[in-house]
């Protein structure tokens, strides 16, 4: 599809095997009855990818129409139109809806860019609200496991900071780095590396979190409620920031290089390997404590929690194997058998998190590779 409009456009068409949509699924088509499906020894599956970027984007300059409440879907290609009556039907829940008065010169021939066949994504890119008030800094807070072999972690700390040369000056960078346990880096501390320490071996609430990094005080929570005033106030007098400040977490983009190239030592702590044994990797207590840090603090503000992980979780909430070797990583039938010892409360753990994620507003990118049972 993606050619279609690439031509359409005059552009010399691009190969993009996503295609406009941003969707890819492990097959072209669904299996199209029961003996296929379980015919598939890996199970449907689609990567979707709703904010890619897309040269061929069309950006219409206007917020979407949606259906009533408490549907919500917003028109599209999909939904059939009543020109004469100026009615579209949901093709989610065949809501009749109107048009609302804006829209009253559309017709066969003149259709809004939204319904245009080629067009199932589209950007919306209305006028701001509020022109003066600036929105907050966008959020990157990286998690990096440690259980590496050093050339891995190596390649892993420079593709980091490629990234993170690739973000916006103004935007705010964070550390979280896990093996057996978990260290958050206090990024503001310039003077010398401080690090937060958690077990990785317990579960961790939210409020705990606080607490120990001395954020609990009802002055964060207000700061958190009224968006992010506290980062235009900066450091103190002294260079440093208040202790009951989020901002001691997280650094702009601008000044990043130096203190990550600073944290190189403490990166590399909980590189143990035992023989026979996995590493010890908390990646649930991990993804807990960013995921907590940023909640109390910038919730409903654009934040990205990044993780680079290199094998299971072992250990702690969230952990899908032992560290024996000898216990083989659940395979797809093993699910399927109920047959995985750590599956039901793993999915618990992480069913919370993604709850906890989603009610914040926030993002997590995990990028996984572990090549031992190959
Ligand atoms: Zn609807």
């Amino acid at each position: 599809m993606s050619d279609d409009i690439a031509v359409g456009g005059g552009a010399t068409p691009t190969p993009d095997p996503d295609g406009p949509d941003g969707v890819r699924m492990t097959w072209n088509s669904w299996p199209r009855s029961k003996v296929e499906a379980s015919k598939c020894v890996i199970p449907v599956a689609a990567s979707i990818a709703p904010i890619r970027a897309s040269p061929f984007l069309v950006v219409l300059p206007y917020a979407p129409l949606r259906c009533k409440p408490p549907c919500g879907a917003v028109l599209n290609p999909f939904a059939r139109v009543d020109f004469f009556a100026k009615i579209w039907i949901c093709p989610f829940c065949f809501s009749r809806n109107h048009f609302p008065p804006h829209y009253a010169g559309i017709n066969e021939t003149n259709v809004p860019g939204e319904l245009y066949s080629q067009c199932t994504t589209v950007e919306y890119a209305p006028p701001p609200l509020d022109a003066a008030a600036p929105p907050p800094p966008p959020v990157f807070l990286f998690v990096l496991d440690t259980c590496l072999i050093e050339e891995e972690l190596g390649y892993v700390k420079s593709a980091m900071r490629r990234a993170i040369g690739l973000l916006p000056d103004h935007a705010l960078v964070g550390l979280i780095t896990f093996g057996t346990q978990v260290h958050l880096h206090e990024l503001g501390f310039a003077d010398m590396s401080k690090i937060y320490v958690f077990r990785g071996t317990k579960e961790i609430s939210k409020e705990q979190i606080l607490d120990h990094l001395g954020l609990s005080s009802a002055g964060v929570r207000h700061g958190a409620v009224t968006g992010a005033p506290r980062y235009t106030k900066g450091p103190q007098p002294n260079g440093l920031h208040p202790s009951t400040s989020v901002y001691r977490f997280l650094l702009p983009a601008s000044d990043c290089d130096y203190t990550l190239n600073s944290v190189r030592s403490p990166i590399s702590f909980s590189h143990i390997f035992e023989a026979g044994n996995r590493a010890l990797r908390c990646t649930g207590v991990a993804l807990s404590v960013a995921a907590g840090l940023l909640g109390a603090c910038v919730a409903g503000t654009g934040v990205r929690i990044i993780a680079l992980v290199g094998g299971p979780c072992t250990v702690g909430p969230g952990m899908i194997v032992s560290k024996d070797l000898s216990e083989p990583v659940r395979s797809q039938k093993d699910l399927d058998k109920d047959a995985a010892p750590h599956f039901h409360k793993a999915i618990k753990f992480y069913d919370n998190l993604a709850k906890q994620l989603v009610n914040q507003g926030h993002v997590l990118d995990l990028f996984a590779s572990a090549l031992d049972q190959v």
